[in-house]
């Protein structure tokens, strides 16, 4: 018969079975596939059905945008994983980590302010910087809406030193990075800097969580929490009043608040989640994503081509215990001077990854994907053995 669903990348054949041949494996994306397993094991608690009269119009019975049952639902959540306070703090949802990351800028750049020593003559915008390698989106969002309230940086560290200016600074740390999976702090302090935190990885499967995130602007999302990029759902915690109301007028204004069936499918998917206070979830996506890495290091150990990002193990008070790393991406490096291009490299041996200087980081590096499905990580570390055993 025929398949009753679309077969992984490189396979084929009514029931995909067949590996096709001269297929370039897809670690190039950064889909979240890996948890599949967890929601087939749990499709009868995490199934949506909606009718077509629930909920017509714009709003919930409070007139609100929000559901507050999923509100409560995620403050939950992040008391039962410990990996954020989010006490006294605004939440506000957003079309995934994308919208509110834009919403973030927006309400926390200044309108341009004249330099007071050149005679009036340039406008000073809030500078926004990320220190590289970075996942690009809050720089192709601040170059593609080219305002007048800020302007795409590049790297912190060139402001290090000179942050008590007068320039303001916006600073997008993301934490754990992508693309290399590090815990990272902010390189700018100062009263002019204003810090923007990406916990899009900050959760069990990636990384040890050693203490609740209790910073000024934290953002969330579904897309890597529970793998439902598609849902486009996210959230953020906001301690300041005036950012949070700012936050909520972009919201308002860019979308007319979130998407109440996303809304809807994340309360189902987060109950299912903590109905054994996230031990089955949690447990299923470390342990996959830790062998998935002791795989690759295991190949890449016998290489003198190319070599893997370093991670420490860190303590975490979720598993109660020392984590192995076990982060979302490989960050491969080609070592050898000729290599220039490493996804070049790759590439002519079958494998599709995500080019370093899509990071802002040189092209000896190549991203990986390693929260893919099963199919596609196995035939990676194939195509990998194969290419370290022709050195
Ligand atoms: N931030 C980081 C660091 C990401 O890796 C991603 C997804 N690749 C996003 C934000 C965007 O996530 P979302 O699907 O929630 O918009």
């Amino acid at each position: 018969g025929k398949p009753i669903c679309q077969c992984n990348s490189c396979y084929g054949g009514d029931d995909c079975s067949i590996l096709l041949p001269d297929c370039a494996v897809d670690a190039h994306s950064g889909n979240p596939r890996f948890l599949e397993p967890y929601w087939r094991k749990n499709a009868a608690s995490s199934t949506v059905v909606v009718a077509g009269w629930h909920r017509l119009g714009y709003t919930y019975e409070d007139d609100s945008y929000m559901s507050r049952e999923l509100g409560n639902v995620i403050q939950k959540l992040h008391a039962v994983v410990g990996n954020a306070n989010t006490t006294g703090k605004y939440i506000l949802f957003g079309a995934g980590a994308t919208q509110l990351l834009n919403a973030a800028i927006m309400s926390l750049s200044q309108p341009p302010s004249q330099h007071s020593n050149d005679g009036g003559n340039c406008l000073l915008r809030t500078n926004v910087v990320a220190s590289a390698p970075f996942y690009p989106v809050c720089k192709m969002q601040t170059e593609m809406y080219n305002s007048l309230n800020f302007k795409w940086r590049g790297d912190p560290s060139s402001w290090k030193n000179k942050s008590d200016s007068s320039e303001n600074f916006i600073e997008v740390v993301t934490s754990p990075s992508n693309p290399e999976g590090k815990l990272k702090d902010p390189v700018l302090k100062g009263a002019s800097v204003k810090t923007i935190y990406d916990y899009a990885y900050y959760w069990p499967h990636y990384t040890g969580i050693s203490s609740p995130a209790n910073t000024d602007l934290m953002i969330f999302t579904l897309s890597k929490l529970t793998g439902h990029g598609g849902s486009r759902f996210g959230w953020a915690f906001v301690k300041d009043k005036a950012v949070y109301e700012r936050m909520a007028h972009y919201l308002e204004v860019n979308s007319v608040g979130a998407s109440q069936d996303a809304q809807l499918r994340a309360l189902v998917l987060l109950r299912t989640v903590l109905k054994d206070d996230g031990r089955e979830f949690f447990g299923f996506g470390h342990k996959t994503l830790r062998e998935r890495l002791v795989k690759l290091n295991r190949s890449l150990s016998k290489s003198k081509r190319f070599s893997l990002q370093k991670l420490s193990p860190h303590n975490c008070s979720f598993f109660n215990q020392v984590t192995d790393p076990s982060p979302a991406y490989g960050w491969v490096k080609c070592v050898r001077e000729e290599d220039r291009d490493c996804a070049a490299v790759l590439k002519s041996a079958g494998i599709l990854g995500k080019k370093g200087s899509y990071f802002s980081a040189d092209d000896k590096y190549v991203r990986l994907n390693l929260i893919g499905n099963q199919d596609d990580f196995d035939l990676l570390l194939r195509r990998m053995d194969t290419l370290v055993s022709q050195e």
